[in-house]
């Protein structure tokens, strides 16, 4: 299949490959001077025996590297004229040259200059083509991001120089939605097919919309626009994510992709920088698809806290190893007589340079890469430490921490916990693993299997958050859990909410049915705890008994709630 040419691939070839305008006639001058004056020198030194005669070969080859085999020849021609018929071979005594002595010469510069020419047209071809593929994506042929970032820095330079504050290039970033799980299904021979229809589809809005359209990697595309108002933007922004609306037809398959955009723009984003332009287009483009929207605009508070967010996950692991993090727990009390019955640990990073970071600015993005095992595994340490202490001084609580869905894709998982556990001589029924309905989500039988290992060894197991998930009856029943954690929002404001209210009664009930614990968690006074004691709630959890507390304050917090389990 041809690849689809684009306009946009039209660049000004390098200073070397080829000359232009009036450097071309620049050119042509000096070759003739060149040609002249050899000829002068050649005569006035005394006649074509002498050495200098040779010098003409510059501007023969010069000729040829400038105007190729053509003007090679007629070069090399005009080259062994002037050293030809009226140039003597002595001038003093104005002895001609024999007729088979000038034209063999001539003859030698002729083919000279034709066939050096031609080898500088080739190596001029040659190289075009090398920088041409360089420039441009090898699967659809539209120019690629060394050729967007060229053009951005010609523009940016044309607008500094210009100084005119109105002059505005738009950089907008699309990515498709569907394309690796179409690639992963169709398999690779979809990949051209499907890429170039997306580039005709892009090009054909980019010439409406006087937009540049560049292919930057497989599902990743980009549109230029120079001198541009916010308008044409959001036109060419919208019209390009619509395109690509309707299916492709692939081998006769009718294939849905689907897009989302980002955009950032000079001056108004980035001052001086191609690539920093282009880096913030794309942040953009991947909040857009995080949020589910169409197209987001470049928002710099929005684009430093995921900078941010990344330097941090960049540092968790050394967070790990210098131990700035650690556990603080938040007691878990019996509705019905106020005793202590454990903790949840709840995990804290004092951060040398930002203090005190809270879980939910950092968890997440360890869940999205596999980080979140060995934080996991962390954890756990801590918390059984800890939980030993506690019991060697005989304060004889449980103890919950949090374990994420990813966890249990970690095949070594439940081993690691089993074999921890029994290391640290705790009985297996003091810890309890808090884990929400997200992780069925992937393999539920593969999970619903390692939950079954741990919880035959005793390992007590609640669903977190219960009520803000997919809740699915079939799988609840299954779980080999013992408790129903009620999620905080229905529980802050039962009081003041029926809806809430009732959520959290029937959370208690189809604990009861199924034979689980309920707690509720979010409970910040007294009487939403009045309350949870009538509707039959088990266990409490919240700022209205206790903010979670550093291990210490845990003891006294204990000695002062006396009834724990002893
Ligand atoms: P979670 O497991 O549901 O933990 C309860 C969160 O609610 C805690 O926030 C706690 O401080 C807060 N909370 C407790 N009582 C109240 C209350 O009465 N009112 C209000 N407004 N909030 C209350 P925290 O410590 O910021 O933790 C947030 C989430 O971060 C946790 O939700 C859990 O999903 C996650 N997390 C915390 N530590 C870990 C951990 O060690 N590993 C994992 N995987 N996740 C953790
Ligand atoms: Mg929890
Ligand atoms: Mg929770």
């Amino acid at each position: 299949m041809e690849l689809p040419r684009t306009p946009w691939t039209s660049w000004r070839p390098e200073p070397w490959l080829g000359v232009t305008g009036a450097w071309r006639l620049a050119g042509l001058a000096l070759v003739v001077v060149l040609i002249a004056a050899v000829g002068v020198l050649v005569y006035y030194t005394g006649g074509t025996s002498t050495a200098y005669l040779n010098l003409i070969l510059i501007p023969v080859i010069l000729s040829a590297a400038l105007f190729g085999w053509r003007g090679g020849l007629l070069f090399g021609l005009l080259a062994g004229l002037v050293l030809g018929p009226f140039m003597p071979i002595d001038t003093a005594t104005g002895e001609p040259q024999p007729l088979l002595n000038w034209v063999t010469r001539a003859t030698i510069y002729v083919v000279l200059g034709g066939f050096t020419g031609w080898l500088f047209t080739r190596l001029n071809h040659h190289a075009r083509q090398l920088l041409e593929r360089a420039r441009s994506n090898p699967v659809t042929g539209l120019p690629n991001r060394q050729a967007l970032e060229g053009q951005l820095h010609q523009r940016i330079r044309g607008a500094e120089a210009s100084n005119a504050p109105a002059v505005r290039i738009f950089v907008v970033g699309l990515q498709l939605d569907n394309y690796q799980d179409t690639i992963g299904a169709l398999g690779l021979g979809a990949e051209q097919p499907l890429l170039c229809g997306v580039a005709r589809r892009l090009e054909a809005v980019g010439e409406r919309l006087g937009a540049q359209v560049y292919h930057l990697h497989d599902d990743q595309f980009t549109l230029m626009l120079a001198d541009s108002s916010q308008r044409e933007n959001l036109a060419a922004t919208r019209q390009a994510v619509e395109c690509l609306q309707t299916p492709f037809d692939v081998e006769g398959i009718p294939v849905y992709l689907g897009a989302h955009a980002g955009v950032a723009s000079f001056p108004f984003h980035e001052q001086d920088d191609p690539e920093r332009l282009l880096t913030k287009a794309w942040m953009a483009t991947r909040e857009a698809g995080q949020a589910g929207r169409r197209y987001r605009t470049y928002n710099r508070r929005r684009g430093e806290s995921s900078r941010l967010a990344m330097e941090r996950l960049g540092e968790l692991q050394q967070a790990m190893d210098q131990g700035q993090l650690h556990l603080h727990y938040q007691p878990k009390i019996d509705v019905h007589e106020g005793t202590l019955l454990g903790a949840e640990g709840l995990l804290r990073w004092q951060h040398p340079r930002y203090g005190a970071i809270a879980p939910g600015e950092f968890i997440p993005q360890a869940e999205r890469t596999g980080l979140i095992d060995p934080l996991t595994r962390h954890v756990l340490e801590l918390a059984l430490n800890d939980l030993s202490t506690l019991w060697a001084e005989g304060l004889r609580v449980h103890m919950s921490i949090n374990v994420s869905a990813r966890n249990f894709l970690d095949p070594t998982f439940v081993d690691h916990i089993l074999a921890t556990v029994d290391a640290a001589g705790i009985a297996p029924g003091a810890l309890e693993l808090e884990f929400t309905e997200t992780a069925l989500m992937d393999d539920p039988e593969e999970v619903i299997g390692a939950l079954q290992r741990l919880a035959n060894t005793g390992i007590e197991l609640s669903i977190d958050d219960f009520g803000t998930g997919y809740s699915s009856m079939t799988y609840l029943q299954r779980l080999p859990v013992s408790a129903l954690k009620i999620d905080q929002s229905f529980v802050r404001q039962m009081l003041e909410r029926s809806v809430d209210a009732q959520i959290v009664r029937a959370s208690i009930g189809l604990a009861a049915d199924l034979g689980l614990q309920s707690i509720a968690e979010g409970v910040e006074d007294a009487a939403t705890l009045a309350r949870l004691r009538e509707l039959g709630c088990d266990v409490a959890q919240g700022f209205g008994i206790a903010r979670p507390m550093p291990l210490d304050q845990l003891r006294h917090w204990a000695r002062d709630h006396q009834g724990a389990t002893a």
